[in-house]
């Protein structure tokens, strides 16, 4: 076999087909696409409404069994499976993935654009700045980080009458409310909406939010990985007076507005999530949101044309939707609803839409399912599951993976003895699946040191556990040609019947959903709620959030929350240390353990190898 060249030698040697060309392929309408140069383009939303009566394809995510840090392939594998059905299966297919974060691409991991021969290209273009729609999120959130903490300035240096003077100013010898300042009249139970007749109290009302500095929970964001911004001192030049602050930043993927970016379903739907988002408490207790800052407007602005989906390509030519990619673990680390929807009205009925969900099962798919499918209302036909021999073979007892350092020698000579006590976080995560109702296929994603044995002992233990199939796959290796199988599987899975079932009741108490998903899909003997978790769970039921789906934050390599128990783990207490909520994009996210919300940098980046050649314009070092 053929050594596989580096991942950005095989994006460059593939040119890719005019964007154009692709648009008109896959069925858009000249005035349904917007060009962002040869490679990329965004697609209107009013294409939904011109494709309303069109049956949907058949809608399949891609999971993955408990990874190492390295990463078990469901990216390759998405992009394989559709390379698989689209150029040789020559069915219609989309796929739809996250845009990787920048920071990542800079400092450890590199780019997310898939690997080998299964890429979306070209992967630097989908590794850096894309359409800009990150940089759009970080506009936005900043936005409202500097409106709370002008707002607490401008309220704790102003006498009620002076502030009332400014937000409501003279035009034309008139004082007059912007429509946001009448809604937030409305929401205070005022009832004449006239500036001249406001008592003392309803100025004050009005014009006080009276934020809690302590309680400000909305941070400031950008997408690099910057571990000297984890905690910082705002408001330290003489000209704010003293009103210093503690505050952080985090990476701009963990915003809130790109979980609002992945779930919306419309401009107007954005726009009510972006007016909810609670960004701090009063002092009195209540939920500060965007929309009593007077923000919410000017962020649908920023945010307007991210809204839209963007159109890339794999190697093998066929369509990819790259949209929104918020965190795996504060947030629910799935592409947007509205590439998923468009992409399903495209395919038509006897068409496959190929997206994927982040970490393994136990996170991005059950998110998938209790976030992503109650907002967008879609059902799953087929729940891929990635498997490797590397990472069974870690649950069995092999010795720690690290990234950036050699292969135990377990991992790169025949072991079927680990691979087989392994196969056990294998079955669990089918079982996962299965709660759902969805038919699992498992893709056994092969690497070159794999032996014909143990490929074999993963499949036949996959279909003992349930699986609907198990198959091999070598697309890294081949492109398309090696997912073929994976594709036929798939496609026969799909005529299966399915009996999709949430795995909660949104208005069970709060705990309860916590303890159903520790339970069920964990295999936590029970959850232990921590006094401020306690608190929390109080404070979100008074404020009327209680009946929000539950995004945990838990670590991605173990089903536990304990990173080294790999395996199944049993008998443990799973503790939750806090809970926040994300009202705007509609879920509150428990937090077991402590979670970095903005990486760092190791000592030596990836950053090092990337540059331009100035006369051909290549970016090299991209892998
Ligand atoms: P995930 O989406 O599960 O995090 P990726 O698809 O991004 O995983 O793959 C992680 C890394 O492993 C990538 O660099 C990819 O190129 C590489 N990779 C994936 N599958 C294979 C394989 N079969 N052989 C060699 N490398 C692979």
């Amino acid at each position: 076999q053929k050594p596989v060249p580096s991942d950005i030698v095989i994006s460059r040697s593939c040119v890719p087909k005019p964007i154009d060309r692709l648009a008109r392929e896959v069925g858009l309408l000249s005035d349904e696409v917007e060009f962002y140069g040869k490679t990329k383009a965004k697609v209107q939303l009013s294409i939904i409404k011109r494709l309303q009566s069109q049956t949907d394809g058949k809608y399949v995510v891609v999971t993955g069994i408990t990874p190492t840090p390295l990463g078990e392939g469901k990216s390759t594998t998405t992009i394989g499976l559709v390379q698989a059905m689209g150029a040789h299966m020559k069915l219609n297919v989309f796929a739809c993935v996250r845009q990787p974060s920048q920071g990542p691409t800079f400092g450890i991991k590199g780019g997310a654009a898939g690997g080998g021969y299964s890429q979306v290209i070209p992967m630097e273009e989908f590794n850096l700045h894309l359409t800009g729609d990150i940089h759009a999120i970080t506009a936005a959130n900043n936005l409202v980080a500097a409106a709370v903490d002008a707002r607490i300035f401008h309220e704790a240096t102003q006498s009620d009458k002076a502030l009332y003077n400014r937000l409501v100013p003279l035009g034309g010898g008139q004082r007059k409310f912007s429509p946001i300042q009448i809604n937030r009249l409305k929401k205070l139970g005022i009832e004449k909406i006239d500036p001249l007749t406001l008592t003392d109290e309803e100025i004050t009302r009005f014009a006080r939010l009276d934020i809690d500095p302590s309680s400000v929970t909305w941070q400031r964001v950008l997408d690099t990985n910057d571990r000297f911004l984890r905690k910082i001192t705002i408001g330290q030049s003489p000209t704010e007076k003293g009103y210093t602050r503690e505050a952080q930043f985090d990476i701009t993927v963990a915003s809130e507005i790109m979980a609002v970016l992945a779930l919306t379903s419309s401009l107007e739907d954005m726009r009510q999530r972006l007016a909810k988002m609670v960004v701090a408490t009063s002092r009195s207790g209540g939920p500060i949101t965007t929309e009593d800052l007077g923000v919410s407007g000017a962020l649908t602005v920023l945010m307007k044309d991210a809204i839209k989906p963007n159109l890339m390509q794999t190697l093998e030519g066929t369509p990819v939707f790259v949209h929104a990619g918020p965190f795996a673990n504060i947030a629910h680390g799935n592409s947007s609803v509205l590439a998923d929807k468009i992409a399903l009205k495209l395919v038509g009925s006897e068409g496959f839409v190929v997206t994927e969900a982040g970490f393994g099962a136990d996170i991005g798919m059950e998110k998938f399912f209790n976030i992503k499918c109650r907002y967008s209302g879609l059902r799953p036909h087929v729940v891929v599951l990635v498997a490797t021999v590397r990472a069974l073979k870690m649950h069995g007892g092999g010795p720690t993976v690290t990234a950036g350092m050699p292969l135990p020698k377990e991992y790169v000579e025949e072991n079927l003895e680990l691979l087989k006590n392994g196969c056990s976080n294998m079955r669990k995560q089918i079982e996962n699946a299965k709660h759902f109702g969805v038919p699992v296929v498992v893709g056994v994603n092969g690497f070159k040191t794999d032996t014909e044995a143990e490929l074999d002992l993963v499949c036949s233990m996959a279909k003992a556990a349930g699986a609907f199939d198990a198959v091999r796959c070598s697309h890294w290796a081949e492109g398309g040609a090696g997912a073929v199988a994976l594709g036929q599987a798939v496609q026969r899975a799909s005529e299966a019947p399915t009996n999709f079932k949430f795995l909660y009741d949104l208005n069970l108490p709060i705990s309860e959903k916590i303890r159903i998903i520790a339970q069920k899909i964990y295999g936590a003997d029970d959850i232990e709620l921590l006094p401020e978790a306690q608190h929390k769970v109080e404070r979100y039921t008074k404020q009327g959030f209680g009946n929000l789906p539950i995004c945990m934050a838990k670590t991605h390599l173990s089903l536990s929350h304990e990173a080294e128990k790999k395996g199944v783990p049993t008998g443990f207490i799973l503790p939750i240390r806090d809970i926040r909520a994300s009202v705007g994009a509609g879920f509150l996210f428990p937090l077991v353990g402590t979670m970095p919300t903005i990486p760092g940098l190791p000592t030596r980046p990836c950053f090092y190898d990337i540059d331009l050649d100035p006369e051909t314009e290549q970016v090299n070092g991209l892998f």
